[in-house]
């Protein structure tokens, strides 16, 4: 018989994640501030929690996912008794130092903690894209791997608590330059009279792909670079890349375009030429970053 669980939160995530419970034939409870929000899970048989401590009490397994560490602290902290002898898992987004705090003080109430980092959107769930990065102590993991595996590919981690929330804050990072690039550009490319966002973004993607496949040389050559010292494989001028840099801006502000978006690229560029370097590579630029030096 599959594992009792209680869902804490029922936001766009939540619903998703005990919507996806429910499907797989999980007894499900759930508790939401605003309770409305559980009536269609309700409808396909969850369990209405009339309060956190009955929704707590209801489960071995704990699932919370609310707006950040606070509200996850608010809602814990009145009924901290419930939780002895039960499992706690925080797929609530927040920094390893939140993840370290929350960790120790729900071990302080007898209880076992996870941490987790959900790579999902909430209609992504259950499906085979989305993967969930979990943290912690790897008996308790092993003890729900099944149960996690309802919500996509588990993947944990490590004991180190923090390491879900990193590496989940750290994907996050590589998205937004994703993002932020996407709109730059198509906002470069509206500038022309009839240019269409779609059409553009057709080469966008084919071009931003090809790249995306060169990133795990360029991670061989930051480990490599960290174990031996060794030359890297993949480098460029760095006058060449400044160049097509100063370009880029030109083009920009031709198109009426703000130029802001784009310093994070110059300032890694212009840092690497004032340390001395001729040469662009991966490692020198994590090297650079590593350092902290704004
Ligand atoms: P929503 O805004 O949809 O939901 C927020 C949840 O937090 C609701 O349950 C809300 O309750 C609750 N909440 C907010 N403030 C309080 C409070 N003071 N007391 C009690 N409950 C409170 O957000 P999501 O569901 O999208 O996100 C939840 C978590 O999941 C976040 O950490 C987010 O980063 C993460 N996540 C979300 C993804 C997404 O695509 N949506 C992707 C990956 C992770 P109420 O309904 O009463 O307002």
């Amino acid at each position: 018989s599959k594992t009792p669980v209680t869902v804490i939160g029922l936001g766009e995530m939540g619903q998703a994640l005990a919507g996806a419970l429910l499907g797989s034939g999980h007894p499900t409870t759930v508790w939401n501030r605003t309770a409305a929000k559980a009536d269609e899970l309700a409808g396909r048989g969850a369990v209405r929690a009339g309060s956190v401590a009955d929704a707590v009490t209801a489960s071995p397994l704990v699932v919370v996912c609310l707006l950040d560490y606070a509200t996850v602290r608010a809602a814990l902290e009145p009924v901290a008794e419930r939780l002895r002898g039960r499992t706690v898992v925080n797929l609530t987004n927040g920094s390893p130092a939140q993840a370290a705090e929350l960790a120790a003080w729900v071990a302080g109430q007898g209880a076992d903690y996870l941490d987790g980092g959900i790579m999902a959107v909430p209609t992504t769930i259950a499906t085979e894209e989305a993967f969930v990065l979990y943290s912690g102590d790897e008996r308790v993991f092993a003890a729900h791997r099944e149960t996690f595996e309802v919500f996509g590919a588990a993947k944990y981690l490590g004991a180190d608590i923090g390491i879900a929330s990193l590496y989940d804050l750290a994907l996050l990072d590589g998205m937004g330059f994703l993002f932020n690039g996407f709109h730059h550009s198509v906002a470069m490319v509206l500038s022309r009279e009839g240019a269409s966002a779609v059409e553009f973004t057709e080469l966008l993607v084919t071009w931003l792909t090809n790249m995306a496949k060169v990133l795990p040389a360029l991670a061989a050559d930051v480990d490599a670079d960290r174990r031996e010292g060794a030359e890297p494989a993949i480098t460029q001028g760095l006058d060449v890349q400044l160049a097509a840099d100063v370009n880029i801006r030109e083009a920009a502000r031709e198109a009426g375009v703000s130029t802001a978006e784009l310093a994070p690229g110059t300032a890694i560029l212009k840092a690497l030429l004032a340390a001395g370097h001729k040469e662009w590579s991966a490692p020198v630029t994590v090297r650079h970053l590593r350092s902290g030096k704004d």
